[in-house]
């Protein structure tokens, strides 16, 4: 046999990339990239992803209503997550073809108490979501969007804010210091260049004119006139309120080739996007029922209604087992899941934090990941061989041009996935995903080539 026979090694995907492939890449990315100016924040990203599956036929399903083969159906949670599935021709006894991403992404949430003023002008003090690089965040054009719940005699209505995201929005940014007076902040380290505490968004510097002589805070009371104005908000409604501040850019083409793709929110809406749309395209009736679930507050651990770690997704799993008289333990036994996150890609200009031969590749495929975790692999569930076996198997049959990813070298950090949390349940399941660069980042990238085989590597999965 020669070395290539022999040999495992990581190639560009190019010199296998078949002509449909290549228009069928560049088509692909313009829809994600649609979908990701859209979906913003979980919230967005469900409403977006419910047209989606309409569109192709989903219905909304709750445990009452009937279940056979070929069914499309969707169930929304709390409006920040929801689980797409397409009834299979076998019996839920068998088992089903599973995929978990999710919507959630690194942020800047407004503080339930936000409103000050302070020199002359107003702000929002702020508590980052999921794990940034604070002064990333700084000196970058802000949309702000969210929900409040305004309270009114009893009364609650639910108001949607989007500001920003139209050309001819106002934005909002969190200022930075000039690099005239930083000598002490420059020498600091970097986590302590911008402090949580120093995240405040600065939103306006009018002050009233209505004549309230007894208020000494005049521009916070423009802000508060305004909100009144645009939503019935009182400062109160603060409280029930879920809003937060991201990146005011849209998703763009990188590089001479537009090779990459470079936006906001890649980690995970990617392989949301990917593992949703292979499914929304799946024709005719699978073999196994397929489900693929879109959850929330994986960057911040999993936990809560909307988490990966809720009991919703059992409760989902029983409504589906009892309609088909099956016992969800069994059903979960005999099910496969694709724990849908992005990785790390190698990047050149940081070389001394990868391991060359492990880290996923720019242009080299969908990334298969074996285990994630820290230190000792603390904190992942570590697919067995025989899965790592069983998934290769289906990529190489549908040409899915795919590869191997790692965290990095051994010690330097770590992180997980929703994927113990599956595994935990009595799931086989394995990490698979899209390599990022700037993973994290206000503006992150990915690769045309590695989405569309995610797409290809999600679709295979189903249909096996
Ligand atoms: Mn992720
Ligand atoms: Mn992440």
């Amino acid at each position: 046999m020669t070395s290539e026979q022999l040999f495992y090694d990581k190639k560009t995907g190019f010199d296998r990339l078949t002509k449909s492939d290549k228009t069928a890449m560049q088509a692909y990315a313009e829809g994600y990239k649609a979908f990701l100016d859209a979906g913003k924040t979980e919230r967005d990203a469900v409403k977006e992803m419910v047209k989606r599956a309409e569109s192709k036929g989903f219905r909304a399903w709750t445990r009452d209503d009937t279940l056979k083969a070929g069914d499309k159906i969707y169930q929304v949670n709390r409006n920040k997550g929801i689980t797409l599935a397409v009834i299979g021709k076998k019996s839920l006894r068998e088992g089903v073809r599973l995929t978990a991403a999710h919507l959630d992404a690194p942020r800047i949430d407004i503080r339930t108490v936000p409103l000050y003023e302070d020199g002359g002008m107003a702000y929002f003090k702020t508590h980052y979501y999921g794990g940034i690089k604070k002064y990333q965040w700084t000196a970058i054009p802000l949309e702000l969007r969210g929900v409040v719940c305004v309270c009114h005699n009893g009364q609650v209505k639910k108001v949607e804010v989007s500001v920003g995201a139209k050309p001819d929005d106002p934005k909002f940014v969190i200022t930075d210091l000039l690099p005239h007076l930083a000598t002490e902040q420059m020498s600091k380290k970097a986590t302590e260049v911008v402090k949580g505490e120093g995240l405040n968004v600065l939103i306006g510097s009018v002050p009233s004119d209505t004549g309230d002589d007894k208020c000494t805070e005049k521009v916070k009371l423009a802000i508060m006139e305004h909100l009144n104005r645009e939503y019935g908000m009182v400062e109160a409604d603060f409280l029930s309120a879920e809003l937060c501040c991201v990146p005011a850019w849209n998703a763009c083409d990188i590089g001479f080739d537009r090779s990459f793709v470079g936006a906001y929110g890649h980690d995970d809406r990617v392989c949301s996007y990917t593992a949703a749309t292979a499914m929304l395209d799946l024709k005719g009736t699978p073999a196994h029922t397929c489900v693929c679930l879109l959850v929330d507050k994986e960057e911040t651990g999993s936990d809560g209604v909307t988490g990966m770690q809720s009991r919703a997704f059992d409760t989902l799993m029983d409504d589906l087992c009892r309609a088909q008289d099956v016992l969800p333990g069994e059903c979960l036994e005999n099910s496969v899941c694709l724990s849908a996150d992005v990785c790390n890609a190698f990047d050149p200009n940081f070389p001394e934090v990868s391991e060359k031969r492990n880290d996923a590749k720019i242009n080299c495929g969908f990334a298969l990941v074996k285990y994630t975790g820290a230190r000792g692999k603390s904190g992942t569930s570590d697919a067995t061989a025989e899965l790592m076996a069983r998934i290769r198997c289906i990529f190489d049959k549908a040409n899915v041009i795919w590869q191997t990813g790692q965290l990095g070298k051994v010690d330097q950090g770590g992180g997980g996935t929703v994927a113990m949390y599956l595994a935990n349940r009595n799931i086989d399941t394995v990490d698979a995903g899209v390599p990022v660069l700037s993973m994290h980042a206000p503006f992150e990238v990915i690769a045309k080539l590695d989405l569309y085989m995610a797409y290809k590597g999600f679709s295979a999965f189903y249909k096996d």
